[in-house]
């Protein structure tokens, strides 16, 4: 059963209510939601459900379910399983989410800094990482740390978009990232962009202003395979 994906719209979001629509072994669907489904290399976000006579239960994880915008959110072992029909009150860990949306646009800062194909990238809540197929020694911490923060200072806000599948096709130079193709198949593709820095494909949530990041240092830089150069980041 599709979900309202609330993140979508509002990454700001962190507390709303919603009905219980399908109840599984691994975990519940909702009506909407603004638990974000790991995805796109950004990690799933946590929090808790409250039931009206005021239980609280632990959402561990949210993934992906099987059909398109399905939402699995993964409930504490010891958790009482709510019933389909039931109201919620949904609250997502938001110290964590906010930390993940600032590293995630980050990401795409660091991108326009670093350029070379992308081939993997991650974002938890403490660090993040993009890979490049890129010669090594073309790769300066200090330069790259040096040049993503004077980006990041310009404090510009972003925008997400929408085209369609077609659109996308036409211009393949969007997609820096060969291992993770956007998704397709539901006609639209989501964009997002950071005015006179970057526009690519992302399903992910950010911060509305780049400024919001603050800064980041990079962490480490190393080799991970014949191909890959892994670049690690954190916030300041
Ligand atoms: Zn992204």
């Amino acid at each position: 059963m599709a979900t309202e994906l609330l993140f979508r719209d509002d990454a700001y979001l962190r507390s709303t209510s919603a009905r219980v629509s399908a109840v599984h072994e691994r975990g519940i669907e909702l009506d909407r939601t603004l638990f974000y489904p790991q995805g796109g290399g950004q990690v799933g976000d946590t929090g808790v459900l409250t039931r009206a006579n005021g239980e609280r239960i632990g959402v561990v994880d949210t993934r992906k379910g099987d059909a398109h915008d399905s939402v699995l959110h993964l409930l504490q072992d010891d958790a009482p399983r709510p019933e389909v029909g039931e109201p919620l009150t949904l609250a997502i860990d938001w110290e964590r989410r906010h930390a993940l949306m600032r590293l995630h646009t980050a990401l795409h800062v660091l991108s326009c800094v670093v350029v070379a194909p992308v081939t993997g990238g991650n974002i938890a809540p403490d660090k993040a990482r993009l890979d490049f197929d890129i010669d090594m020694n073309l790769l300066d911490a200090a330069k790259i740390e040096r040049e993503t923060n004077a980006l990041i200072a310009r404090g510009i806000a972003t925008e997400t978009a929408w085209i369609s599948d077609e659109e996308l096709d036409a211009r393949p130079e969007l997609v820096k990232t060969m291992s993770v193709q956007p998704p397709r198949g539901a006609g639209r593709v989501r964009l997002l962009r950071i005015p006179g820095i970057d526009l690519q494909p992302c399903g992910g949530t950010h911060v509305a202003n780049i400024g919001e990041i603050g800064a980041i240092r990079v962490l480490k830089i190393r080799s991970e395979g014949r191909r890959n150069r892994r670049v690690e980041i954190a916030l300041m």
